[in-house]
């Protein structure tokens, strides 16, 4: 009897589903939470990620953004949120810079979540409006400094990775610029294209196409090497900037104490996503590539979470970037 109670559920598991308490999972709708605008960076890997994950539990997933306070806002509500599975939050790197940058945050970004897995890396890219006078990365710097009060740089809100990396390089040219936050970067890069905005660092994934048609200026990206996707374009290191370096990790969280074989079936169903052809060809086109599978797993990510808080604290701390 017990052996035959284990291979089934061995094999609901195989199947993607399971027994929990009196029901199986997934029977319902899952909403994954997305921390910012539609169409841009975070929401893109997301969508591509949720429709595998859709075939393989056989179940409809639907994304909500919800805006706001650089991703605090979702990250609270997927805390909150009751700890069964169908709630999630995809969110980047701000699940490990807003601890250092909100002074109350109403949730604790180690605690209030289970973990099921790293999505991927994408690197930055420091872009400008298209008639933006300064060709390369040092004349932009002497521009800057030059124009500090004629000029603004876009973000997605205090915790956002356009944030930090706005951060980043305003302390590495020792310049402050007005800051315009938006709700995500895909509204920050229409007023980049329409230019009421100068400046922003963005990911890859929101910056790629419009670089390729050139709407936009480049000055570098932000990873050590170049990028196969933008093989032209220099790194910041290597334009002038020595040492700059940011990239944008996304990850996938289920609320606190959601049952462990729930997040067994979440994870399978990321690791079969992070396979799938379509997210691996897109994820390559937009400059950014799925984590191998050992990193898809809630220890990994746990362990990552804690590293990067342990990395960015101090540096936002001596940046005195604070907020309330
Ligand atoms: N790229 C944004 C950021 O700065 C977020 C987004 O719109 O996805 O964090």
């Amino acid at each position: 009897m017990k052996l035959l109670i284990s291979s089934l559920l061995t094999g609901l598991l195989l199947l993607g589903t399971a027994p929990v308490g009196a029901q199986k999972y997934p029977d319902k709708v899952i909403t994954i939470v997305v921390p910012f605008a539609a169409g841009g960076p975070t929401d893109t890997v997301a969508r591509l990620v949720a429709a595998p994950m859709t075939n393989h539990l056989k179940t409809q997933i639907i994304i909500e953004n919800v805006l706001g306070a650089g991703g605090t806002i979702a990250a609270n509500r997927v805390a909150k949120a009751a700890p069964d599975g169908y709630t999630l939050l995809l969110h980047h790197i701000g699940m490990s810079t807003a601890p250092g940058l909100y002074r109350k945050l109403p949730y604790d970004a180690v605690n209030d979540f289970e973990p099921i897995g790293l999505i991927n890396e994408v690197p930055m890219t420091l872009v400008a409006k298209k008639d933006f006078p300064a060709k390369d990365l040092k004349e932009l710097i002497a521009y800057v400094k030059a124009n500090k009060d004629k000029i603004n740089l876009a973000n997605a809100g205090i915790g956002a990775a356009s944030h930090l990396c706005g951060m980043l390089f305003m302390s590495a040219i020792n310049t402050d610029l007005t800051t315009v936050p938006y709700n995500g970067t895909a509204p920050a890069m229409n007023d980049l294209l329409g230019g009421q905005v100068d400046l922003l660092c963005d990911q890859t994934t929101n910056t790629t196409s419009q670089i390729r048609a050139e709407k936009i200026k480049v000055y570098g990206v932000t990873t050590k090497k170049r990028l196969a996707s933008l093989p032209k374009v220099p790194t910041m290191d290597e334009a002038g900037l020595k040492g700059f370096e940011v990239s944008v990790w996304h990850a996938l969280y289920a609320s606190k104490a959601t049952p462990k074989p729930v997040v067994d079936i979440l994870m399978k169903a990321l690791q079969v996503a992070l396979k799938n052809a379509t997210v691996m060809e897109r994820f390559a086109d937009l400059g950014t590539e799925p984590v191998a599978e050992n990193r898809a797993t809630p220890a990994a990510l746990r362990a990552h979470l804690k590293a990067e808080i342990d990395k960015w604290t101090p540096i936002i701390k001596k940046a005195g970037a604070f907020a309330d």
